[in-house]
């Protein structure tokens, strides 16, 4: 039977995980609803990346619940999971350095549902300057440029959810605006998108709901401005409006 639409595509229920015996998650309740951006925040360790990884099958959680699009995936493989709508981008740039832009694109396409081209027209249209430099080794482009075409890459699987890992890392302010955009323009066409970011600004200008971790579980969700009160000054310099910083 097909999940209502109501049904938020991802859902975890007191979400515990370990490194050795060392717990990390402590029992992580998080909704993403369909379509919209969510941004994880917390300040260093509070276990955001940890989060990510046992939502995308890299790392198994110890108890506790992973559903996604309100079918259980805990200890499901990435593989299953990419089946199911998902997709990660990890920290970092995440494409081939040695292959052009193209061939960076050509090489998702081979694991895609939709054809080829029709990948293909649809990452140049989304990135234009993707559009313009397919002939340019990955490892050349610009560390923004990179970013998009690791993005236009999980998008050739056409996702339901995207899980992104600190997007922002080492780019320039307006080059994260322009990703920001991007995300906008993503949950506009129906992806859901979970962003872990360390500095809030950028994020909450596009999130709909931000979840605020510490010690390994979410102590607050809500719309960004219900959550200003948990996030501390570190977070506020960018501030919750758009172009502020
Ligand atoms: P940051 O914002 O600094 O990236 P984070 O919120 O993403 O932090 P995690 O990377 O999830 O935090 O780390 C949470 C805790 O788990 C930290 O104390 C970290 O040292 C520990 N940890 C992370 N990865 C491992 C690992 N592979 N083995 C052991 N401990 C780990």
């Amino acid at each position: 039977m097909t999940p209502a639409r109501t049904t938020p595509i991802l859902e975890l229920m007191d979400l515990h995980a370990a490194y050795g015996g060392i717990e990390v998650l402590r029992g992580v309740d998080l909704v993403v609803p369909r379509g919209s951006v969510v941004a994880l925040l917390g300040p260093n360790g509070a276990g955001k990346t940890t989060l990510l990884r046992a939502v995308s099958g890299h790392l198994r959680p110890t108890s506790g619940h992973v559903h996604l699009a309100g079918t259980h995936v805990n200890g499901a493989s990435a593989e299953k999971l990419a089946r199911a709508g998902l997709c990660t981008i990890p920290e970092g740039r995440a494409t081939f350095p040695g292959l052009t832009v193209l061939e960076n694109l050509r090489l998702v396409t081979y694991a895609s549902v939709a054809g080829r081209d029709e990948v293909l027209e649809r990452a140049f249209a989304r990135f234009p300057r993707l559009a313009e430099r397919r002939g340019q080794l990955a490892g050349t482009l610009s560390g923004g440029e990179q970013r998009m075409l690791a993005m236009a890459r999980a998008l050739g699987a056409d996702p339901a959810l995207l899980l992104l890992d600190e997007p922002s890392m080492g780019l320039a302010p307006l080059v994260v605006d322009e990703l920001y955009e991007v995300i906008a323009q993503l949950s506009a066409s129906g992806v859901a998108v979970l962003v872990v970011e360390q500095f809030a600004g950028r994020a909450l200008g596009v999130a709909e709901y931000a979840a605020v971790m510490r010690g390994g579980r979410v102590v607050a969700m809500g719309e960004p401005a219900d959550v200003q009160d948990e996030l501390p000054g570190l977070y506020l310099g960018r501030g919750l409006e758009r172009g502020t910083g």
